[in-house]
């Protein structure tokens, strides 16, 4: 197919990351993501998603970002991820535009074989998920049974994801491994300092997310939220912390500590919104197209996959028809919510 021009969207927004969810179903049940028991029928295969990630290069997209429900679960992901590899060393292949390829995950599978099946498959960045160092708050933000020794159980499983990462050649200092905690008042903020303490440790940036208002089933209310910039005085009170910025399209706001030792960033959907520079398209694991985290529907995409160009044509289509900015109508029209589409179907 001969090149096309990037596409931008009503708010000149370009077409820069494909976030491609593999499965809404997960080994873990986080009271506020509420992920579903089974998939959805209908489930891209391997060749679909292929297609899908190429027109979306062609489009502009440089990063790719695989997620879940739990990526890990997917029998799939293996398999892409070499294909994508093969493509982005293919001259004249879309796939060569791919800047970053990046996993998303709970951790709970992570061992070292698979670490390092990642690495030589192509991955080139995992994030891990965990909301609490202590044992008892953190089995319930992972909606485990079984109390603190399940809780200690993940945290370990986590740890131990982290050396397997970083033998496997993920490289922390590289930016190649993450930390994600999603932080609720009154039910993990008292976990801030120690996670900030253990990604010091760990010399992994901690990204901390405030709990948003996705999907209908997490009982989300406003008070708890703990404001980003409440996160963020509370680790500088401890150790000092010098402002980076965000990088243009990017979801964080960044820190370096004073004393060297690493990075933090924040991601403020809900206190300070981003929708300015957007420029992510999200792809559910039954192919449904959603631009933006708080859409109410997606468009099914699976129709246009008869050819490359119709699937072109349809997610050019929906981009340039792309207006939504919802975390910042948030504060214009505060408290008028359709229903959304749940975070584990849509890949966070
Ligand atoms: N299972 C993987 C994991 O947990 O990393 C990948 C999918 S998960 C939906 C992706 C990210 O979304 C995770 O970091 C998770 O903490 C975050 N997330 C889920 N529900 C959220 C919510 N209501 N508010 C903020 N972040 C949320
Ligand atoms: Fe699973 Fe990730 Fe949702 Fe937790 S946040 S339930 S690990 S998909």
């Amino acid at each position: 197919m001969t090149p096309v021009p990037s596409v931008a969207d009503q708010r000149n927004r370009p077409l820069g990351v494909l976030r491609l969810s593999l499965t809404a179903r997960c080994n873990l049940a986080c009271p506020y993501c509420c992920p579903d028991v089974a998939d959805p029928p209908g489930l891209l295969s391997l060749e679909q998603q292929l297609r899908l990630i190429r027109v979306a290069c062609r489009l502009g997209a440089h990063t790719l970002r695989l997620t879940g429900g739990e990526p890990l679960l997917s029998e799939q992901l293996l398999p892409l991820l070499i294909k994508v590899a093969q493509g982005r060393l293919t001259p004249g292949d879309p796939l060569e535009g791919l800047q970053q390829v990046a996993l998303t995950s709970n951790g709970v599978l992570l061992d070292h074989d698979r670490a390092h099946a990642l690495r030589v498959a192509g991955l080139d960045r995992i994030t891990i998920s965990l909301d609490a160092v202590d044992g008892d708050v953190a089995a319930r933000m992972a909606g485990l049974r079984g109390g603190a020794p399940a809780g200690e159980r993940q945290v370990q499983r986590v740890l131990s994801g982290f050396g397997a990462a970083r033998s496997a050649g993920f490289d922390p200092a590289a930016g190649a491994l993450k930390l994600n905690a999603v932080i609720q008042q009154g039910v993990n903020d008292d976990q801030l300092i120690p996670l900030a303490e253990l990604a010091r440790q760990q010399r992994v940036e901690l990204r901390l997310i405030e709990f948003m208002d996705v999907g209908n089933r997490n009982g989300w209310s406003s008070d708890q939220v703990l404001p980003a910039a409440a996160m963020v005085q509370r680790i500088s009170d401890r150790w000092p912390l010098r402002p980076l910025g965000r990088d243009a399209g990017g979801t964080a706001r960044r820190w370096s500590y004073a004393d060297g030792s690493g990075c933090i960033g924040v991601i403020a959907s809900i206190s300070e919104p981003f929708c300015g520079d957007c420029n992510r398209l999200r792809v559910t694991a039954d192919g449904h197209a959603f631009t933006c985290l708080f859409s109410a529907e997606g468009t099914d995409l699976k129709s246009a996959f008869v050819s490359d160009r119709q699937l072109e044509g349809a997610i050019v289509d929906l981009w340039r028809r792309r207006g939504d900015r919802y975390s910042e109508d948030r504060h214009v029209a505060p408290g008028v919510s359709a229903p959304h589409a749940e975070m584990a179907y849509l890949g966070g």
